[in-house]
């Protein structure tokens, strides 16, 4: 119990999750002493630090002003990166209460982010789904798509999942070729992200046109053009990585 009364009387920042969704009273993170929030502090795990301070998971909050981690994208990206590694280990949790290969009952380790099947002493980590996200350049221009999972009319690089058995590099010519029917070259690492939706890592490039003609697969895309960098449709918000590769773009073009 000394453990508990610790985690009450301590200052720090708190996820406190449901779901898919934490408690974000005024649109924030909460922080502060558990006792004075009201949490319940039973099962909480360190999770990280912010600014100095530890940071919790808390499971099965229940309380109005339940939000989506998205929200928080504006803020920091620290703080959103931790809020986003709180909600993901919730979901890992919450979806390894029972071991895949023999069915029995699993435990959460102490010592790291697992669970443990003591039946059959299998070992669960949480999954992180790598995905490439990449801006495509060909002079002055920039390819932009219009993808079918959007619901907003937004126009942003193009992405895609890893498969198994497959490099970064060969995801991104085959995504590339998939969904515009053109081949690229120069391809670049430039930064990751992880993007707790629910669980993916995106892996961000850049690359030169190299040839084809844009041929946009309609299941993905419902459109795709190569936009003048000064001349740019509505593109993804502040804060995510397909915000921070067209920029980048942007910034390539203009030098040359
Ligand atoms: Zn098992």
């Amino acid at each position: 119990m000394v453990q508990y009364n610790e985690k009450v009387e301590q200052e720090g920042w708190w996820v406190a999750s449901e779901g898919r969704n934490l408690w974000l009273p005024n649109g924030q993170l909460p922080y502060g002493k558990a006792s004075d929030l009201g949490l319940n502090t039973e099962h909480a795990k360190q999770i990280g630090e912010y600014q100095g301070k530890p940071c919790w998971l808390i499971y099965h909050q229940q309380s109005t002003d339940m939000e989506n981690v998205r929200r928080l994208l504006g803020a920091d990206r620290q703080l959103f990166q931790l809020a986003g590694r709180g909600i993901q280990l919730a979901e890992f949790y919450r979806s390894h209460r029972w071991c895949g290969y023999c069915g029995a009952k699993m435990n959460r380790s102490e010592k790291e982010f697992a669970c443990l099947c003591d039946q059959c002493g299998e070992r669960y980590y949480p999954q992180i789904a790598p995905c490439i996200i990449i801006a495509i350049r060909k002079g002055r221009h920039i390819l932009l798509a219009q993808h079918q999972r959007h619901k907003q009319p937004i126009f942003t690089v193009l992405a895609g999942f890893v498969e198994a058995g497959e490099t970064l590099e060969e995801c991104a010519h085959r995504e590339v070729m998939e969904e515009s029917g053109i081949k690229i070259k120069n391809l670049r690492y430039v930064a990751s992200q992880p993007w707790p939706f629910p669980h993916s890592l995106m892996c961000a490039f850049t690359a030169e046109y190299d040839s084809g003609e844009i041929e946009i697969d309609p299941k993905e895309l419902k459109s795709a053009d190569w936009f003048d960098v000064s001349q740019l449709p509505k593109i993804p918000e502040i804060g995510t990585i397909a915000r921070r590769l067209i920029e980048d773009t942007v910034v390539l073009c203009r030098q040359d």
